[in-house]
């Protein structure tokens, strides 16, 4: 247990001039607030802020923040108040101490893992004053370091648990590894004993087994790049259990098959000797290929810088090797906390950091206030985040621009599959409405609800955009395959007999498909030809004396529609390629493509219009025309022959009307596109025989 006397050499040791009586003052009101109270391991209470205090001296903070760790669970836990913190310990103090009980607060509220990560980030931007962070965390890492006292197993799993899942990678992002290494290993322990304990006994078997393999491999590598000019300073350890059980978890190997359990570190004079560094030991060492960083060039986030390599060692020993400067080593080991330090002491290489520290730091000295400060800091951290609440105050952390169907799909598949509408803070708003950071939403459901298609076209998780897709794409292939066989049954009535029970397999064999509902879902896409249909299910049916064939379906390509969607040609204005189209889509109906002049879409006002185009290989369709020609004859075949002449089919022919010394024809023509059709248009009504052509 540290004694007053010790913790004030710590703090002296690098920082003479530490109000010293303001740090007893702390000590004493702390021992009188927490009175008789006593920790699980049978010490008074005030021993526990006392060490949490020690172990930011290590990192060399300065006294208001020692301050706030001594005073840190006064609030919570005995009947001191704010006022008279503020009184004794001044503002800043108050604020810290404040701070610190309120994060106290919201982890009480963590009881579900599966928003663990966005609390930690909750946490995180709402710290304000990076100290409030450190404090907490060196007050976790010490309630780990005493776990072992807490009798109820329960009890001690669920702070591993939380520890793991919130403080861990908290301390993490803030770049305080050495914290991050400690809470792990002592997590791992309580939750994975029996891994911990095998792991461990592997690690001394290991050590037993090579001496000392690590000392060795040590001191070659630093003989290799002194031989070549650089000093360096060598560390080699082995990974940590945790790091050790989580690369045998992902990679699915043994701990045998795991190779790299060793990692050194050289930290070497500049950032140039780094890279002469990776160099030396990559002529020297073949890498492994897929395992090189260079976090110097693009350092993470959170500041940290070096290189990682992995280098096949002699006889098929992997290790791993971080090269980096003094600097770069002290952010590494301490992150933020280091910069804390270099203000309060040595100012050097602050300037140096990542920007994102650097800003931190900045943005902790110039905030006029602490909203600003909160504001800044938020910001810097999540510009592109926004944090909204369940009714139940559950947090959801969605991107900037997410909507209350991206809400409820974070929340829960089902929820977002049900979704019929949202109220954001209590008022029915909009699907399609922004959320804002606070926002407490929720969601409408109905059992009946299916994701809709028009949700594609506003929200922006990935998450809910895949989950629309998907089921959008499942309906549409139903409703393609029941258009297929509607095609189908169409077809079999055309055939000259009626099929044979095996002539369905039969069908599918010689069309090199497996199931009913695929041959369904290529009738209907047009990649089967009738004809194809009818030879498959009934050879020569279609070559039989007095049957003509019916007329080759051919290439239709459309823009606009999800790949797999059935379309028609609509009948009532037999769109051709080059005419401009839209297409309807009904539900339970593949999409009817009309022209855009249709009379028929009058009749399209319940459904979905889609924007369509033709595709560019686009060839052929059916236009009807109405031809009024002359009563002479030889008119006819002059009709026909135009028709021959420009490479036209006529599908069929029908008189409507005849009067007097004029017939009225409508025919269906096949035709190449628009241009064709045209071409057609003005020949026949540059012939004298008749007198009007007009495409219906
Ligand atoms: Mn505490």
């Amino acid at each position: 247990m540290l004694r007053q006397y010790e913790l004030l050499e710590k703090v002296r040791a690098y920082d003479p001039d530490a109000d010293e009586a303001l740090i007893n003052r702390a000590y004493v009101f702390s021992m009188k607030a927490h009175g008789s109270q006593k920790r699980a391991s049978g010490d008074p209470y005030y021993s526990h802020p006392i060490e949490v205090a020690g172990i930011l001296t290590d990192l060399h903070l300065d006294e208001e923040t020692i301050v706030t760790a001594i005073l840190h669970d006064t609030i919570e836990d005995t009947v001191a108040t704010p006022e008279e913190i503020e009184r004794l310990f001044g503002e800043n103090v108050a604020r810290l101490v404040d701070g610190v009980t309120k994060l106290s607060k919201i982890e009480a509220q963590s009881e579900n893992q599966r928003a663990a990560e966005n609390l930690r980030k909750f946490l995180l931007a709402m710290s304000g004053d990076i100290r409030v962070l450190l404090v907490k965390l060196a007050d976790r890492l010490h309630n780990m370091r005493t776990l072992h006292f807490i009798k109820s197993e329960e009890k001690r799993r669920r702070i591993a648990r939380e520890t793991m899942d919130i403080y861990a990678p908290l301390a993490e992002r803030i770049g305080m590894y050495e914290f991050m290494t400690e809470m792990q290993t002592l997590a791992f322990r309580e939750l994975e004993p029996d891994a911990y304990a095998s792991i461990a006994k592997r690690l001394e078997q290991l050590h037993r087994g090579e001496g000392d393999l690590i000392e060795r491999i040590g001191r070659g590598l630093k003989a290799h790049l002194e031989a070549n000019g650089i000093e360096a300073e060598v560390q080699g350890r082995e990974k940590h259990p945790y790091s050790i059980w989580r690369k045998m978890a992902e990679r699915h190997v043994s701990f045998e098959q795991l190779s790299d359990v060793m990692a050194f570190r050289a930290v070497v004079g500049s950032t140039e000797d780094c890279y002469r560094t990776l160099g030396l030991i990559h002529q020297r060492w073949p890498m492994v290929p897929g395992r090189f960083k260079d976090f110097i060039s693009t350092p993470k986030r959170n500041g940290y810088r070096s290189i990682h390599t992995t280098v096949i060692h002699d006889e098929q020993m992997r290790i791993e090797i971080q090269i980096r400067t003094s600097d770069m080593h002290a952010t590494a080991e301490q992150g933020v906390a280091a910069h804390w330090a270099y203000k309060v002491g040595v100012p050097e290489e602050a300037t140096d950091a990542h920007p994102w520290i650097s800003d931190l730091v900045e943005i902790l000295d110039h905030a006029a206030s602490a909203e600003e400060l909160l504001e800044h800091t938020r910001m810097a951290l999540y510009q592109d985040r926004i944090f909204a609440f369940t009714p139940k105050g559950e947090l959801i952390q969605l991107p900037k621009g997410a909507t209350p169907v991206d809400f409820a799909y974070a929340v829960h598949t089902d929820l977002g599959d049900q979704t019929v509408g949202a109220k954001i803070n209590g008022r029915v708003m909009p699907l399609r409405t922004p959320l804002e950071n606070g926002d407490q939403v929720e969601i409408l459901v109905s059992k009946a609800q299916h994701p809709q298609p028009t949700w594609l076209s506003f929200v922006v998780t990935g998450k809910a955009r895949a989950k629309i897709r998907r089921f959008v794409k499942s309906k549409e292939r139903e409703e393609t395959v029941a258009l297929g066989r509607k095609i189908f049954d169409e077809i079999v009535q055309r055939l000259p007999a009626p099929l044979g029970w095996e002539a369905m397999a039969e069908a599918l064999r010689r069309l090199h498909l497996h199931e009913d509902a695929e041959l369904m879902e290529a009738i209907a896409l047009k990649r089967v030809s009738d004809v194809a249909v009818m030879e498959a299910l009934m050879p020569g049916s279609t070559t039989r004396d007095g049957v003509k064939p019916p007329p080759q379906r051919r290439a239709i390509s459309i823009k606009g529609l999800t790949p797999g969607v059935a379309f028609q040609l609509a009948e009532c204005c037999h769109p051709i390629p080059g005419d401009r189209i839209v297409g309807l889509r009904r539900e339970g109906e593949g999409i009817e493509v009309h022209t855009i002049g249709c009379d028929g879409l009058a009749d399209g006002i319940d459904a979905d219009w889609v924007d369509l185009a033709w595709g560019d290989e686009s060839d052929g369709g059916t236009a009807r025309l109405c031809v009024v020609i002359r009563n002479e004859p030889g008119a006819l075949a002059t009709m026909a022959g135009i028709m021959g002449s420009h490479g036209a089919n006529i599908v069929s022919m029908e008189q409507t009307a005849r009067d007097g010394s004029f017939h009225t024809f409508h025919l269906d023509i096949e035709v190449h596109d628009v241009q064709h059709l045209m071409r057609i248009i003005a020949a026949l009504r540059a012939t004298e025989i008749v007198s009007s052509a007009e495409r219906l």
